[in-house]
């Protein structure tokens, strides 16, 4: 599988990108004309450039306003062509890239097409090099690869072929499966991108809101099993315009690029078992079992703040580290570390970023084969030193800088707490309040983070994503997505901001990065929860009582129920499965929270609805703490 990036896809000059593309691990480029346009040197100084970052030009595009035109426009499309074909073997690139004409006099008609490439192609030849169409879902008569092979067969040249590109393919409709009948040599060059569905003028939805393949909503895997099925094993390349990824880190952005072009190839080889795909070899997606253990990163002044918190919610002290200064608080099937090491990755994220979540312990199928996808989809691998009677516990760095642990059954990762913790032998003293185990853990990141997140998490676990839903704060949208398995057990939503003053905004811009902002506990009884939480002086986030009135009108929930959640300050959402009861701790430290949850039924979601109830309570909140 031969990779490569259109240039016009990541932001920065000429040499900031193929350093980028390059360092990502891309065989080559599409050189976008106005990336080499705007660089000041000759071609073959573009060309030595490319070459000394280990890449090669796949692609010159693109060269537009070709086909159909009348006298004298033709005479001067062929002219203009021309001129191109020097550049392109200036720069050492056999391949052109020509797209559908949009010109107002573009006259249609398949054989007129066909004649100009076929005399194109004839030209072409003549220099050695090839020529590929691309129907653009907005071209003036030819909008469909259908059509646009349709020319590409009539002009009957060596040297003219089809280019298909997944967006334009797939924003019209038009079944991908059509390609399969498309003999493979006649497919110059494959283009990926994916986009969210969204209803809009198809110009401005693909130069705006294309994303990698795995980030959207469009069946690139579909299109993708078709394009193999034809025999095509020329470049799969990436040309996406996103206004974000104009605007963020062309290192990040390329790293994302790649991820996604393995984690497609990965999808489409299991679509298409008979087909003679070669993948990056990689075990299967990870199935989670659960979250194994949650760890805080502190100083001792905070860390005992912490532990007040936790003795509040129902948490026993069960064990310390056998060497380190790291302290287990348990209930149910929770496992929470703080840690105040002075050594090691807790601590220097502490530095950093101050008190809050610096490492998730997933429990896995099989911790090693975790390590080992997650390195094949480009991610890294994390470890520091292990002390004396330490395990080796097989870890990764999230997307900006949080590690994740795995543990399995399989080795003596199964026995971690025994191992590494001096336990309290005796049974935990009273007070559990009933919390069972980590209902879901919400990461707060700016919204260019977003796509990143979740295509590192989709493309690693065995997850689905869900849609995005906007959640209202009095300064701002936040867009919330969640990502979650089968069975539940694991759960993560991840929250975007698009600016500082809103309450998350406010969380990550005081914590100088995305972060765990939340993290929700379950448990059977959401009353008997509230209620013993009160006898160990938990003091829940107080909602306003104008909630309540607007959930009697309603939902009718009458008089009894909505008495104890106002009473308890529970917020309360149903849906046609079942029911949501919610309620939240106090903020702490630059606005971290706990949440307790109870599900009824079936019920799927997170309670969105009564997300800005809670922000806005949180941010009285706020308020009243910052001026004691
Ligand atoms: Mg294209
Ligand atoms: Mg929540």
């Amino acid at each position: 599988m031969k990779t490569s990036i259109a240039t016009v896809s990541i932001s920065g000059n000429l040499k900031e990108k193929l350093s980028a593309i390059s360092d990502a691990g891309f065989d080559g480029i599409e050189i976008f004309e106005n990336d080499f346009l705007t660089f000041d040197g000759p071609p073959r100084e573009v060309a030595k450039l490319v070459r000394d970052f280990g890449l090669e030009i796949s692609l010159f595009q693109p060269f537009r306003d070709f086909e159909g035109m009348p006298k004298p426009n033709r005479a001067r499309a062929f002219d203009r062509a021309e001129r191109k074909f020097d550049v392109m073997q200036e720069l050492g690139t056999d391949l052109m890239l020509v797209c559908s004409n949009t010109a107002p006099q573009a006259l249609g008609g398949i054989d007129r097409a066909a004649d100009d490439f076929c005399e194109l192609g004839a030209r072409a030849a003549r220099r050695g090099l090839r020529v590929g169409y691309e129907a653009l879902a907005w071209g003036r008569h030819i909008n469909d690869h259908r059509d646009a092979w349709e020319i590409v067969r009539r002009a009957d040249h060596p040297n003219i072929g089809l280019i298909l590109d997944s967006f334009h393919t797939l924003a019209r409709k038009i079944d991908p499966n059509s390609i399969r009948a498309i003999p493979g040599d006649k497919i110059f060059f494959v283009q990926l991108a994916d986009a969210p569905l969204i209803d809009m003028d198809l110009l401005y939805w693909s130069r705006h809101f294309r994303n990698m393949p795995g980030e959207g909503d469009l069946d690139v895997v579909g299109f993708m099993g078709a394009v193999a099925a034809t025999g095509y094993d020329g470049p799969l390349s990436l040309e996406i315009f996103n206004d974000q990824f104009r605007g963020g880190s062309p290192r990040f952005i390329s790293i994302d690029g790649y991820r996604s072009l393995v984690y497609l190839m990965d999808q489409v080889a299991k679509l298409e078992p008979d087909l003679k795909i070669e993948p990056v070899k990689m075990p299967d997606q990870i199935p989670v079992n659960g979250i194994e253990f949650i760890e805080f990163s502190a100083n001792e002044t905070e860390a005992e703040e912490l532990a007040t918190i936790l003795h509040t919610l129902g948490f026993n002290h069960r064990g310390k580290h056998i060497s380190k200064d790291v302290e287990l608080w348990r209930q149910g099937d929770i496992n929470i570390v703080l840690n105040t090491d002075r050594d090691g990755f807790a601590h220097s994220s502490y530095i950093v970023h101050g008190t809050g979540v610096c490492d998730i312990g997933l429990s896995v199928a099989d911790a090693k084969a975790t390590v080992q996808r997650a390195q094949a989809l480009g991610a890294d691998i994390f470890t520091q030193p292990v002390g004396p009677g330490e395990l080796e516990i097989p870890a990764i760095r999230g997307v900006s800088g949080g590690i994740l642990h795995f543990v399995d059954n399989k080795s003596s990762l199964k026995d971690l707490w025994e191992k590494e913790f001096s336990l309290q032998q005796t049974p935990a003293a009273t007070g559990d309040c009933g919390l069972k185990s980590i209902d879901h853990i919400a990461q707060t990141m700016n919204h260019e983070e977003m796509l990143s997140w979740v295509l590192f998490y989709t493309s690693l676990f065995k997850t689905t994503k869900l849609p995005v839903v906007d959640v209202v704060d009095p300064a701002g949208l936040i867009r919330s997505q969640v990502i979650e398995n089968a069975s539940g057990s694991l759960r993560l939503t991840l929250n975007g901001v698009e600016n500082n003053r809103t309450f998350a905004g406010q969380f990550i811009s005081r914590r100088f990065g995305s972060a765990v902002q939340h993290i929700a506990f379950t448990c059977a009884d959401i009353f008997t929860t509230a209620a013993a939480l009160k006898t160990r002086g938990f003091q829940p986030l107080q909602i306003s009582p104008n909630y309540y009135d607007d959930l009697d009108a309603r939902l009718a929930l009458g008089d009894p129920l909505l008495n104890q959640l106002r009473r308890n300050n529970i917020l309360y959402d149903r849906d046609e499965n079942g029911a949501y009861y919610q309620f939240y701790s106090q903020i702490y430290g630059d606005g971290f929270f706990f949440e307790i949850i109870e599900r009824q039924g079936d019920y799927k979601g997170y309670g969105a609805t009564n997300a800005q109830f809670r922000i806005s309570a949180q941010k009285r909140n706020t308020q009243r703490t910052e001026h004691l």
